[in-house]
């Protein structure tokens, strides 16, 4: 509400009837601005009214003309209550005609009672009160148009950039295949082309988890598994994983500790993907053979610090940069840009851990430093085991139920090279056969199948006299709660999203508790 919107514009009929009438307005409590000709009123109605009040014979003939143009230089939702004094005796029939042409006018007869004007006033107020409502929500309305209209282009930019990044990785693999093709014994362009095929995937593979954990973290759906863990393990596996990345760029990566366990209550996985995101980001974001510096320091809390000597960020664009889809100068072909989830992903995961995420540059040019502060925990429990030594395989017998060929018998390969005895069925009903069969030690089953979906083979498998022993696995695209709830209830054991956590299946066909 500005101060203009509720005054009463005020032209007496006389100097003493504007005197007059000034006081009662203002004794009554409310805002009177006294008009000293029609012009003024007029222009004044312009800067903002809750009322005007002026004689007759000031709102008839040249007069009615003003009043009506500055009326209708109003906004749409505007229809300013005119409160005209009409002299003593009847008001001849035109006239009035004329009068409540001007808008949302009251004729009020003079001599006029205190109690009375006053009152009609108010109503006036009253009515106009109600007009900057429906203002208000007008100007609300088109705030928010504006912004979704915002929301609207990013998004647009968003899924060009993305077509773009998903589309990058495939031409390489196009040509790689060609040139598996061709190779023909030639043993060193095989294995050049399946390294660069296999990073090519897994760089797929990363957008492509970076989408579906943006989207299922915006909408709350991320648990995040704690344990105590060292801080000191978490960067030497983050550093770990994104050593090809420095190492190809030509970077010096030096990484401080202080020598002894820092430990925080943490998703070990979660927290190396926040690292190993930003460390992605320093080496991405710096010129070949910059410098790279991993800390991690104590205080109050635990404090990891990724700096660089890169391109820097400019003031304007620190406070944004964890915005969903932004990039500091996107342009469609920046070699290696991502799809601006990175920081979105990292600050929504250290929240999650009760921590801060923070930029600083001194501006372009300057090198960056991201510090993400965590909770330490006092206590200093971790055990210090070393990592896991592969177990020897025990051969099994398995089922695989997928539609896609390419999907199932890849898998397949895999299991075989592995050492286990492994079946490919395309449907439901042969997955059936197969297994009545086979009898299965493990089957994974695809759950989209055509005619007996996963879910009912799951069934039909676990009601056979064969079935009841069999460990049954989902593998599926979906893998939110409700999916899992769902595939638990058919009678699966275990549930893997595709593409199959080969680590995770192997602990499956390992007998391993999940
Ligand atoms: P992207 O997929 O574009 O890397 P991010 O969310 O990880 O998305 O980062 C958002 C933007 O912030 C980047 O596009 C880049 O412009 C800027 N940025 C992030 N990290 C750095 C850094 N270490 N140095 C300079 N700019 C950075």
């Amino acid at each position: 509400m500005f101060e203009t919107d509720e005054r009463v514009l005020f032209l007496g009929p006389t100097r003493k009837d504007a005197a007059a009438g000034t006081k009662l307005i203002v004794g009554a409590g409310l805002r009177c601005h006294t008009c000293l000709s029609l012009d003024e009123l007029c222009h004044e109605a312009r800067n903002g009214a809750g009322a005007v009040i002026l004689p007759e014979e000031a709102a008839v003939g040249a007069g009615a003309d003003k009043l009506r143009s500055a009326v209708r230089d109003q906004p749409a939702w505007s229809n300013l209550p005119v409160l005209v004094l009409t002299a003593a005796g009847p008001t001849p029939t035109a006239r009035v005609k004329t009068l409540l042409e001007l808008g949302d006018v009251t004729l009020l007869k003079r001599p006029l009672e205190a109690a009375e004007f006053i009152n009609a006033v108010r109503a006036a107020l009253r009515d106009r009160g109600r007009q900057y409502q429906v203002r208000d929500y007008i100007a609300a309305q088109t705030r928010l148009t504006e912004e979704l209209r915002d929301a609207d282009r990013r998004k647009d930019e968003f899924l060009a950039m993305l077509a773009h990044e998903l589309r990058n990785p495939l031409a390489p693999i196009r040509n790689g295949l060609a040139i598996l093709q061709m190779a023909d014994g030639d043993r060193t362009a095989v294995r050049r082309t399946r390294d660069m095929m296999s990073r090519q995937v897994d760089h797929l593979g990363r957008l492509v988890d970076d989408l579906l954990d943006v989207s299922r973290i915006t909408r709350g759906k991320v648990e995040l598994r704690l344990e105590t863990v060292d801080l000191n393990t978490i960067l030497a596996r983050a550093a770990e994983a994104v050593r090809p990345l420095i190492d190809a760029r030509r970077h010096h990566l030096t990484l401080t500790r202080p020598g002894r366990p820092v430990t925080v209550s943490a998703d070990p996985t979660r927290l190396a993907q926040v690292v190993g995101n930003l460390l992605t980001n320093a080496a991405k974001y710096s010129d070949e053979g910059g410098r790279i510096d991993l800390i991690l320091e104590e205080d109050a809390g635990a404090v990891i610090r990724v700096r660089d000597t890169g391109l820097g960020i400019p003031a304007e664009m620190l406070p944004r940069v964890f915005d969903l889809f932004t990039q500091v100068g996107r342009t469609l072909d920046r070699a290696d840009g991502g799809l601006g989830i990175g920081l979105t992903l990292v600050k929504s995961l250290v929240e999650m851990h009760g921590g801060t995420v923070a930029a600083a540059s001194e501006g372009a040019g300057k090198g960056s430093e991201f510090t993400v502060r965590l909770p330490k925990l006092e206590r200093d429990d971790s055990d210090g085991a070393g990592p896991a030594v592969a177990a020897a395989v025990t051969p099994r017998r398995i089922l695989i139920v997928d539609d896609n060929p390419d999907a199932g018998d890849s898998l397949a390969t895999l299991l075989e090279m592995t050492g286990h005895r492994v079946e490919v069925a395309r449907s439901g009903s042969q997955g059936l056969e197969v297994a009545a069969r086979l009898k299965p030690e493990v089957a994974v089953l695809d759950l989209g199948l055509p005619g007996m979906n996963g879910y009912e083979l799951a069934g039909r498998i676990r009601a056979e006299p064969f079935g009841r022993a069999t460990v049954l696995v989902a593998l599926t695209g979906y893998g939110q709660e409700e999916d899992r709830r769902r595939t638990k209830e058919a009678g699966f054991d275990h549930h893997l999203t595709k593409p199959a956590d080969l680590a995770a299946l192997a602990a499956i066909l390992r007998g391993d508790d999940p």
